[in-house]
């Protein structure tokens, strides 16, 4: 997972910023509104504009973006949420019900955060907290320093 968030940070050039860069499909757009809460409140936890959002044309993975995607169903049945890179960039999947911190989960993920067992952070594998721990925010924030 490392290895290919490092591949596409570097596919967006070292010098400039490295923001993890959402944008919302065309399936996303009536959920816009709480994808832009969820990341204005991640960039607030963090203390620094580490996440930016934006509109893609179409379903497809960009190059360099974290592409948002509304599906109706997701592999597992209590899944709220799924994100997977390949070498075009990242796809983030939720459902129409999917709350915003969850959302904000999955975004912590397309910024390569993983799972932690404590239940009050964001990256709780059924997050319901905002919380991130100074090694996340330091981690986050280490990608705008390119
Ligand atoms: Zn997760």
């Amino acid at each position: 997972m490392k290895v290919v968030l490092a591949a596409v940070l570097l596919a967006s050039g070292c010098g400039e910023q490295t923001t993890t860069r959402i944008v919302t499909a065309p399936s996303a757009a009536s959920r816009y509104e709480d994808i832009r809460e969820a990341v204005d409140r991640l960039n607030e936890e963090v203390g620094e504009e580490v996440f930016t959002l934006g509109v893609a044309s179409g379903e497809g993975p960009v190059d360099g973006y974290a592409v948002v995607r509304v599906v109706d169903q997701l592999a597992g049945e209590e899944q709220t949420g799924s994100t997977w890179r390949d070498s075009k960039g990242v796809v983030i999947r939720i459902l129409p019900t999917t709350s915003t911190v969850q959302i904000a989960h999955e975004f912590g993920h397309a910024a390569g955060l993983k799972h932690v067992p404590y239940r009050v952070n964001l990256m709780f594998a059924r997050a319901r907290n905002w919380r991130l721990t100074d090694e996340q925010r330091r981690a986050l924030i280490a990608q705008t320093e390119h």
